[in-house]
């Protein structure tokens, strides 16, 4: 992609409006514009590093058996009189009337929804169970939007949900989905810590927030180091085999968000518990048949009995996500982006657009690395060399490969790693290959 034309506003200055680095970052790299109060458009950059984050989110879904599905935005506020929501949910929801005067919502969360599609498709335990999911916008009508995209009015939501015959398979699911969590979190390159949890209004016992450590975050926690520095399951995890001894070994060691945290009542001496402000990324939780009742979703078993199902639901925040993956990792300069989730893998600089002999190398780089299925932005705009190092060190692609007139001459570029900084001359074929390598 030439960045001469590609829309990508980025600013010198730093917006006013912004209080954390993530959202001065996303304004600044020209990934998001405020539209409203918490609504924002994602601009070409952004929207790039949602459709990886999604990806990965899909990938690691399907991975522990769970099925895509798209619900929509607006529902009915007759289904959720019939969960006793509708009232309960107050000023968050934002409640529209349609021209019949039908009073519908925009979906601030989909647990209604889905269970009448499970309840009216859904009749034999046979059937069961069964793991469906969906990436959709929701919105909440945040009393304070705040912090960008991570506290968002309307956001986009990774939620899922599974419905089991009883409590033994419901936790198997719920095994499956907190082992697919900690899978997804590392591949995007965060270190998240599930922390017990309040289940909130929905009620349950089994919930566990998934929790990123920066000091921006807005709830205070509370871990056992010992689980700081645990690895999350490897790759090859069999979601067939009893995930049990994983979720033992996670949850044995103590963590817990301020909601749930009892300093009198706490098992780790003090010189092993980190107090810290964390980011949930995500949340999950097993609710029993606290929607399958009021909504009347059951199977019909062998001997007849009919069983209402034991629901659980799994979210993780994926616009906040692209918030708070810079909240981790960034320095002065700008964003570092882990590589799974990078817009681009290289930023391409042409020091001297409109030289015959940069611009042959910088195409030609170009067409090489985009062949082999590397993602290029190439900066052939006719700018100063300080706003194009400016710009990359800004936007924080993984790696950057500047082509400039001293070099070319004798066949050399430089490749520099945005993260630690590092910069190699190299000749073009050795810069090809070590970013083809890196990326194998
Ligand atoms: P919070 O305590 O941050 O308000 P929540 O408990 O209301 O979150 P859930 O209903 O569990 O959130 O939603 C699942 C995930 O969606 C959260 O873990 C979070 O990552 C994300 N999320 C929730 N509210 C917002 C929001 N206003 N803007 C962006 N992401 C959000
Ligand atoms: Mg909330």
């Amino acid at each position: 992609m030439r960045l001469s034309r590609y829309f990508l506003p980025t600013l010198k200055e730093t917006p006013a409006e912004a209080q954390i680095v993530s959202h001065r970052l996303m304004l600044r790299a020209g990934m998001v514009r405020q539209a409203s109060a918490g609504i924002y458009s994602w601009l070409p950059l952004g929207f790039r590093v949602l459709k990886k984050i999604e990806n990965i989110v899909h990938e690691e879904m399907a991975a522990a058996g769970a099925q895509a599905v798209l619900m929509p935005t607006l529902q009915l506020a007759d289904l959720w009189r019939e969960s006793g929501r509708y009232d309960a949910y107050g000023p968050e929801m934002l409640r529209i009337t349609d021209r019949h005067d039908r009073e519908m919502l925009y979906g601030p969360t989909n647990e209604e929804q889905i269970t009448q599609i499970v309840r009216d498709d859904i009749r034999s335990y046979r059937d069961l169970p069964k793991n469906l999911y969906h990436i959709q916008w929701k919105f909440r009508d945040e009393i304070r939007p705040r912090f960008g995209v991570m506290r968002g009015r309307e956001f986009l939501m990774k939620d899922g949900y599974s419905f089991d015959l009883d409590f033994e398979s419901a936790k198997r699911s719920y095994n499956s989905m907190f082992v697919a969590y900690l899978r997804t979190y590392a591949r995007i390159g965060l270190k998240a810590i599930p922390m017990r949890a309040d289940s909130g209004p929905i009620g349950g016992d089994l919930s566990h927030e998934f929790v990123i450590l920066a000091d921006t975050g807005e709830s205070a926690v509370f871990a056992d180091k010992a689980l700081l520095a645990m690895d999350p399951p490897s790759d090859t995890i069999d979601f067939e085999a009893d995930l049990e001894p994983i979720m033992q070994k996670w949850t044995s060691l103590y963590s817990a968000t301020d909601e749930k945290h009892d300093p009198a009542n706490c098992p780790v001496p003090a010189e092993d518990l980190v107090e810290a402000r964390g980011i949930e990324v995500g949340h999950i939780f097993y609710f029993g048949t606290n929607y399958s009742e009021p909504l009347g979703c059951a199977v019909t078993m062998p001997d007849g009995e009919k069983r209402f199902v034991h629901g659980g639901s799994y979210g993780i925040g994926v616009s906040r996500l692209a918030g708070a993956i810079i909240e981790a990792s960034h320095d002065d300069a700008g964003i570092i982006w882990p590589d799974a989730v990078a817009p681009f893998d290289v930023g391409l600089i042409n020091l001297k657009s409109g030289d015959d002999a940069c611009d042959t190398v910088a195409n030609d780089l170009d067409a090489k690395l985009s062949t082999a299925g590397v993602e290029v932005l190439h900066d052939d705009r006719d700018e100063r060399a300080g706003v194009k190092f400016a710009d990359m060190d800004l936007i924080g692609l993984p790696w950057q490969l500047t082509v400039g007139p001293r070099g070319v001459k004798s066949g050399m570029v430089e490749l520099k790693r945005r993260a630690g900084g590092e910069k190699q001359e190299l000749s073009i074929d050795s810069a090809l290959s070590q970013i083809l390598d890196k990326r194998a």
